[in-house]
């Protein structure tokens, strides 16, 4: 087991963490290297022995605050080095096929990296098994909480049996649609609203080219805005690049035969078809639906000392600020500072971080909603090249 930092707890807290996805697989970590018993219940099989599933973004851009929790659990390096793909910039491809970069950092070269979703999901349940004091529970659905008490019911989702489970702390982690949030909704004063926005996503795929290599220049999130509507690009490990393509649910919805897709793509994305090919584009496109994009605000973030919410589940935000897992990342980093700073007296930390996490929370989300209108239009107009201008002087 590793070494425990200082400032840990006498007492060893018994933790649940419901949700294995990306944040309740870091924040296990956290919880883990502070000695605590984690309990990790995730409704799905193990991501490292499914298939990668369509639908969830197959890519994200991993930013500083991911960076810095990933380095608190000591995998910050493993990820840049051995996984991540380095961005440096924007590079927009304009409707005659032309493209231009738009550097992030072009003073200090500060970039983001294009990271796999599953191979960052699989490495921190593989760093999980390095504890002793962390259990993984696949395959375990939460269905009933009673918050106030600590006390949750699991179905488990191959045998259908009930499971029974009392925590200390209940930590849900457990995504958009969290059932640990249904269950603080019944608490009074607790504000919640969402937002569906009316573009969903859709995500097709640019393979390597003959040689294995990539067939665009890699280093850089590839954008074609297009007004009301953009598609982007990310590199993936194996040189192929995750396209995701958002638009108005009426747009896909125009777009019901081969024809009328090529005949878009031949207008709005002209030099995406010989990259994609023209058979690709067909069959990804047809073989998958577009998924809609929901926005999250809600508080407080905690059931007195008993429960709390991280990430998605406290704040799914819109994906175009990059932000929504580097926030939830950074959830698990203040809490871990809050841990410490409290030597884990749960009622302060729980406490602290519910009042003041929201308000940065709440700023994300805005600033995800306004970044959709900046990559699709804004970026395209004229002053992004006058800045340029001054950025290559
Ligand atoms: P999730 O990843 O949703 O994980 C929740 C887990 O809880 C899942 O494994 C689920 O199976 C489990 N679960 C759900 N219900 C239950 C239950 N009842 N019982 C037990 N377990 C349960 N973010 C970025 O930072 N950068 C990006 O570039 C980026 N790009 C994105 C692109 C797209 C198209 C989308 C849709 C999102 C993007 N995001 C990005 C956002 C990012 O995907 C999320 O913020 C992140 O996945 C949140 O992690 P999470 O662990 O909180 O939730």
């Amino acid at each position: 087991m590793a070494s425990l930092p200082n400032g840990h707890t006498a007492k060893k807290l018994d933790i649940v963490v419901v949700g294995g996805g990306l944040v309740g697989s870091l924040e296990a970590l956290y919880l883990a290297k502070r000695g605590h018993r984690v309990r990790l219940y995730e409704y799905r099989e193990d991501i490292r022995e499914t298939p990668q599933a369509r639908g969830r973004s197959i890519n994200l851009a991993l930013s500083i605050r991911g960076r810095r929790a990933l380095k608190d659990v000591g995998l910050e390096q493993h990820m840049i080095e051995n996984h991540g793909i380095p961005m440096v910039g924007r590079m927009i491809h304009k409707l005659d096929g032309t493209t231009y970069a738009i550097p992030y950092d072009a003073r200090t070269n500060q970039c983001i990296y294009s990271v796999g979703r599953n191979y960052l999901n699989g490495m921190l349940l593989k760093e999980s098994e390095n504890y002793e004091n962390v259990e993984r529970y696949f395959n375990h659905k939460l269905i009933e909480a009673n918050l106030k008490k600590g006390s949750l019911t699991f179905t488990k989702t191959d045998t259908k049996e009930e499971v029974k489970v009392n925590a200390d702390l209940v930590i849900g982690a457990d995504g958009a649609f969290s059932a640990v949030r249904k269950a603080m909704m019944k608490q009074p004063l607790f504000d919640y609203s969402q937002k569906y926005i009316e573009h969903g996503y859709l995500e097709l795929c640019i393979p390597s080219n003959a040689n294995g290599g990539f067939q665009m220049p890699a280093n850089y999130l590839h954008i074609w805005p297009r007004g009301t509507f953009m598609m982007i690009a990310l590199p993936n490990q194996d040189c192929s690049w995750t396209v995701t393509l958002f638009m108005p649910f009426t747009n896909f919805k125009k777009l019901d035969s081969k024809e009328k897709l090529l005949q878009f793509f031949e207008k709005y994305f002209p030099d995406s078809i010989p990259l994609i090919g023209k058979k690709k584009l067909i069959e990804d496109f047809f073989s998958g639906s577009p998924s809609p994009l929901v926005s999250v605000k809600c508080r407080p973030y905690n059931v007195d000392d008993k429960a709390l919410i991280i990430g998605d589940a406290a704040h799914a935000v819109v994906p175009f600020y990059g932000q929504g897992m580097n926030a939830g990342f950074e959830d698990c980093t203040l809490l871990d500072q809050l841990m410490q700073k409290y030597k884990d007296d749960l009622p302060r930390v729980l406490e602290e971080f519910s009042d003041t996490r929201w308000k940065d929370t709440y700023a994300i989300s805005d600033l995800a909603m306004y970044n959709y209108v900046e990559m699709r239009d804004l970026v395209t107009r004229p002053s992004y090249r006058i800045r340029k201008a001054f950025d290559d002087l």
